[in-house]
Order: C-alpha cells, then structure tokens, then sequence
C-alpha cells in the first residue's frame, strides 16, 4: 500500500507492506495534516506512517472516525476516568508512536473507533478529531449562556473553538489577521475582529505563542479564564497581568472520553449538524500521491490554507 512517512525534515510517499496484526483494519478516506505534524515533521520525526487525525471504512462497510490516543486501562488516571493523561495516550498516538492515518490502510483498536452516520459526507472524518480537542477545551471551563469570549487565532482550532461556543450561545467574537480567516468566519456566522475586545469572560488561546498568550491575559476580565490550546513549541514567559487580574490558566490536551463524556461523539454530532463546518475548513484536498505538495500547501502562511486534507480514496 501506499503510505506517507517523513525523513529528515522531508516527506516520503512510498510503498509499505499492508498492516497486519490486531486491531480492525481501516480502509482509510482521508486525513487531515495538523499544526503538530508539521512541526513534528521538522524535528525529524521519521520510522512511522503519519496522520493523526483519520476515519474510513470498517471491514463490513461502516464509517468511523478514529480517536488516535490509547490508554494502559489500569493506572490511577485511567481508573479515574481520564485517560487523556495516562502515559499511554501519547506513547501510542497513531501518527506519531505507532502508524497513522495517511496511508491507503490502518489497523486500530476498536475501542479507538467511532461510529459517523450512514449518510454523512465522509470528508468530516479527518475533523473529528481536531473537533473533539476543541471540545474538550471549551469543557474545560464553566460556560453558561451570556457569557462573552474571545478566540485569539483563526487557523482550524480557533475557527472550531468559536463555532462550538456559537453552538453552546456563548457571545464570541474571534481575532482574525488574514482575510481567507475573515472569509471562513463569515462563512460560519462568527464575529471576527482584528483586535480583541476588553473584558472577556473566557479567553482561548488557539495559537500558543507568547504574543497569543499575552493578548488573552490583556482581554479576559479580572478573574476570568484562559485556555491554552496544544503544546508550547517554545518556551512561554507568564507575566503579573495573570497575577494581578487572577485569571486562571487552563490547560487543555487531547479529549475525554470516559463513561459519561466522550468528546468524540460530541465532535461528530456537531459535523453532522454543521456540514457548513467541514465545507468551510477544508479549503486544500490532495490525494495521498500529492502529499509531499499537501504538506508544502499547509506549511506556507500565504497558501490560504484553513485545513489541508488528503484523501486516500478521491
Ligand atoms: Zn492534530
Ligand atoms: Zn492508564
């Protein structure tokens, strides 16, 4: 089959062997390259296929989405009901630990699927997951309704962040800088600014940068809250704006998925009911032969690029 893999900061389409061994074997539609991947792919990630965020075709003909995080199932933050941060959520993330998703085939255990809807467009598959970190985060705060907030960053996380606080009837306004992010909220029925407001009750940092971090500290209201979406690439610096003010600092990773919440059900019923979501975020389709020109599409700030998707089966 045909897979993608990277190699000393480049990437590989190439031939490799069908996978074999447990777990249901995925006949993958598409995957989405993410903000992590390239950054992953820079610091000479190499040895596994790509692609974190996937779903296809089970065996018997069902479309699944895949949550790419596994878990031990026995130590305390398993038994505690979040496996998010067990050890093993990141030790055996497909795409980065063991095979991903841009390939024509995946193996995955099936407690790492999740049904989509007959009828569903197939290309929200590779949204879920982005989707159900979004998700996670803005679960990460108590929001009720009338409460305002801002997203500082438009690229996929920000534009999903602000259309699931629209969703939930929370007043959200979001920073935009490039007119294809004006354009995308639009499209989706969010206020997009160029500048954020004062006085936030909650602020979402969907860049993770210091210059993001420090605009949110500047518009959350004495008391309110940040979250820091996905990782700190290089080192942040925390100001006495957050003392002064008392705000608090929440970090967000992966998604829950326990007995009474799994972020990924939400995900894909928030697509289902939004196709204007995946019709606006994926702005760039390859196939999985054109990879090496997909990565260069979401690596260039000017490409206009939300989401670049690649499609194993076009
Ligand atoms: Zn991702
Ligand atoms: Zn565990």
């Amino acid at each position: 089959m045909r897979a993608v893999t990277s190699s000393q900061g480049s990437i590989v389409v190439s031939d490799h062997e069908e996978p074999t061994g447990t777990g249901e074997l995925i006949t993958v539609t598409s995957a989405g390259i993410c903000g992590s991947d390239l950054h992953l792919v820079a610091s000479g990630l190499s040895g596994v296929i790509l692609g974190h965020e996937f779903g296809g075709f089970t065996a018997d003909g069902r479309l699944v989405a895949v949550r790419p995080t596994g878990e031990c199932g026995s130590c305390p933050q398993c038994a505690s009901g979040f496996p998010h941060t067990c050890r093993e959520a990141a030790a055996s993330l497909h795409g980065t630990s063991i095979n991903g998703g841009l390939a024509e085939f995946v193996r995955v255990q099936p407690s790492r699927l999740v049904p989509v809807p007959d009828g569903t467009d197939p290309a929200i598959v590779g949204l879920v997951e982005p989707l159900a970190v979004v998700i996670h985060g803005v679960n990460r705060v108590p929001l009720i309704q009338g409460m305002s907030a801002v997203v500082i960053g438009s690229g996929s996380i920000g534009l999903l962040t602000a259309s699931v606080l629209a969703d939930r009837g929370i007043t959200v306004d979001i920073v935009c800088r490039h007119p294809h992010q004006f354009e995308a909220a639009e499209k989706l029925g969010i206020n997009a600014v160029a500048k954020p407001g004062v006085n936030y009750d909650v602020s979402f940092d969907a860049v993770c940068t210091q210059e993001s971090l420090d605009a949110c500290f500047n518009a959350t209201r004495p008391r309110g809250s940040v979250v820091e979406f996905g990782m700190i690439w290089s080192s942040i610096q925390l100001k006495n704006q957050m003392m002064l003010k008392e705000i608090s600092l929440v970090p967000s990773i992966f998604y829950s998925h326990n007995h009474e919440h799994n972020d990924f059900e939400d995900a894909v019923d928030m697509l289902v009911r939004h196709p204007e979501i995946t019709n606006t975020l994926i702005t760039h389709r390859f196939s999985l032969e054109e990879s090496i020109r997909a990565f260069e599409v979401a690596n260039d700030r000017q490409a206009g690029a939300i989401k670049v998707h690649i499609f194993s089966r076009m």
